[in-house]
């Protein structure tokens, strides 16, 4: 389930919510448990946890609802939750900062602790933005930890989160490797049947004029694509 931190990290962060969360609980005496059966603490905890290995900002999760979006996001829950061999991409694209980061909270919010409908498992999300996984691969070639951690980001997680999307730095002279690492992330997830939401203050034209116009075909393609509503 936690997919990027040693054992040892792991423990502090159930550690630290057991300490904040279940300990402090009334209603089964800071044990975590009512009659053998886990208490209504332990899943707030257990989701605590995921949240904070989802590398989201915990800001995000304070989002309100209705979202400024022309979306309806129950589709997309629906669709992921539902099946096993289709996925649904997203593109989030041209919102500006605090809306794009409510979005982020209130989807991770419904995917963290749900179970999936068929296969009965717990879906796994994470987040970054697209200068750490462009920095992560241009270490790889020399820091076999880089390179491992980059291919845990983009085979593990069934959400990857890809922000700020068209921003990196040193755009110019690294286009070509930038535009390469992106083809790479979208067809080694949908290869693997896996959802890839990307977040971008900038259309889907400008995203052609950044990278390519194979990526643009692609994103239309496989992506819904969602604006601010209005
Ligand atoms: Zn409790």
């Amino acid at each position: 389930m936690l997919m990027f931190e040693s054992e040892e990290e792991r423990n502090k962060l159930i550690d630290k919510w057991k300490s904040l969360i279940i300990n402090n609980c009334n209603m089964c005496n800071g044990t975590g448990y009512i009659n053998t059966k886990p208490c209504t603490c332990f899943y707030k905890a257990k989701k605590s946890v995921e949240k904070e290995v989802s590398n989201i900002p915990l800001a995000a999760f304070e989002y309100n609802t209705p979202l400024k979006v022309d979306y309806n996001f129950d589709t997309y829950f629906n669709f992921i939750f539902s099946n096993i061999y289709k996925t649904k991409n997203l593109y989030l694209q041209g919102l500006s900062y605090s809306i794009n980061t409510e979005v982020i909270g209130y989807i991770a919010d419904n995917i963290i602790g749900v179970e999936h409908k068929i296969t009965h498992k717990y879906y796994s999300i994470y987040y970054d933005i697209y200068e750490n996984l462009i920095q992560l691969s241009l270490r790889s070639n020399i820091d076999k930890d880089a390179r491992i951690k980059l291919n845990d980001i983009i085979q593990k997680p069934n959400v990857l989160i890809i922000d700020g999307l068209g921003l990196e730095s040193g755009l110019n002279s690294q286009t070509m490797h930038n535009a390469k690492l992106l083809q790479l992330i979208l067809k080694e997830r949908m290869n693997r049947v896996k959802s890839t939401i990307l977040c971008s203050s900038l259309t889907i034209n400008n995203i052609q004029n950044i990278y390519n116009k194979e990526i643009v075909d692609f994103i239309v393609n496989y992506f819904d694509i969602i604006k601010p509503r209005g």
